[in-house]
């Protein structure tokens, strides 16, 4: 049987007493959105990540989207106003950008950590610029105390996109809490999975909160009053109390992708093979393990013909998409150098000790291309 990338079922499975006991819970109180559950998790999620309010949406692309609507109607971003984001992103980062009409200014990453690189965000800010979003990609902080310099010093906002870092700290502080707010997805697949679409904005700025809550609930505190043009992007009683019953678990799931990432780390010798550059262990939550190769596809396919599945996180930067003909002249060599090497390797909490012998054996056994 192949090495599985990633097999939910299997991370799951660990806690389905626990989950069908929540279901059984919510099924059985008859009330389905913006109840108990939700109020509960976003208490809980807040006291996680060490900030004022978490305010439950229905995906990470729209608590991203949602903190930049909310900044809009705050009268401190308007139409046109620019946002520096990582070349090297998923498109999400950008489309959250594009979807309030302000403009994502893309830089290259440092190629040592792949995270946005500070000298470069300084080298951006320019008369339009009002914000900054870097990613802690792949599960790794990014430089933060650098880029709230940058903020400071220009009076910019710090957005994390934190999507892929839940868990991730500097020891002090946890992702979500660097900086004016950050959006955290809960896609299945995240380091906090939910059992279908989630999201969620946290946040220390109490006005910020209450806006964006109103949003989420179609521009209304008070109901069939409507203070915005809002959305429908609620965070459901269901998944609320799915990601309850998760987040309990998630300090020892990632503990358990450290362990994952030090056996490669320890294991994985092979001079076309570069693997990822760590600051400090706490920093890096381990969403992927993400190694590089100049042999890219040809080390894709030897994985492959020796059972391991692998994944390209991302093999086309949102530049070079045709959904951003208007970004097609950046100039990002980095960024697209990132995007032909990088590699994913199977990577979870629930991966064995056998599992994880047999992606480093066919990592050392890689002959190169032919
Ligand atoms: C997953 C992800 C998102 C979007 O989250 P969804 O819940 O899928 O909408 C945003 N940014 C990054 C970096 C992500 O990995």
């Amino acid at each position: 049987m192949d090495v599985p990338f990633l097999s939910l079922r299997d991370v799951n499975a660990r806690y389905v007493d626990e989950l069908k006991a929540a279901a059984a819970r919510v099924i059985d109180s008859g009330w389905y959105i913006m109840g108990d559950e939700l109020a509960a998790f976003e208490r809980e999620f807040a006291a996680y990540c060490g900030v004022g309010h978490a305010v439950g949406v229905g995906n990470g692309l729209d608590a991203l989207s949602l903190i930049l609507r909310g900044y809009k109607e705050m009268g401190r971003l308007r139409d046109g106003d620019e946002v520096i984001v990582p070349g090297n992103t998923f498109i999400a980062t950008f489309l959250a950008i594009s979807a309030n009409r302000l403009v994502p200014v893309p830089v290259e990453p440092d190629p040592a950590t792949c995270n946005i690189d500070p000298a470069h965000v300084a080298a951006a800010v320019g008369t339009r610029t009002r914000a900054i979003m870097p990613v802690h990609l792949y599960g790794q902080l990014a430089d933060m105390a650098a880029l709230a310099d940058i903020a400071d010093r220009h009076r910019l906002l710090l957005i994390e996109d934190a999507a892929q870092a839940h868990g991730a700290s500097d020891g002090a502080r946890r992702a979500g809490a660097f900086g004016d707010a950050a959006g955290f997805s809960f896609f299945p697949a995240k380091n906090l999975g939910a059992l279908g679409d989630g999201g969620a904005v946290v946040t220390n700025d109490d006005e910020l909160a209450a806006r964006v809550t109103a949003l989420r609930n179609y521009g209304s505190e008070v109901k069939y009053h409507h203070l915005y043009q809002g959305l429908n992007s609620r965070l459901d009683e269901m998944q609320a109390a799915m990601l309850r019953v998760k987040l309990a678990h998630l300090d020892e799931e990632v503990a358990r992708r450290r362990q994952v990432a030090r056996r490669y780390r320890d294991g994985i010798r092979h001079p076309q093979i570069a693997l990822p550059r760590v600051q400090a262990e706490e920093r890096h939550a381990w969403h992927l393990f993400v190694v590089r190769c100049a042999q890219r596809d040809a080390l894709r396919d030897h994985l492959g013909a020796h059972g391991v599945q692998s994944q390209v996180h991302y093999p086309v930067p949102a530049h070079r998409q045709p959904a951003y003909a208007s970004l097609h002249d950046a100039q990002l060599p980095v960024t697209e150098q990132m995007h032909r090497e990088v590699l994913s390797l199977p990577m979870s909490p629930v991966m064995g000790e056998e599992a994880i012998a047999r992606v480093i054996d066919a990592c050392n056994a890689f002959g190169g291309a032919a």
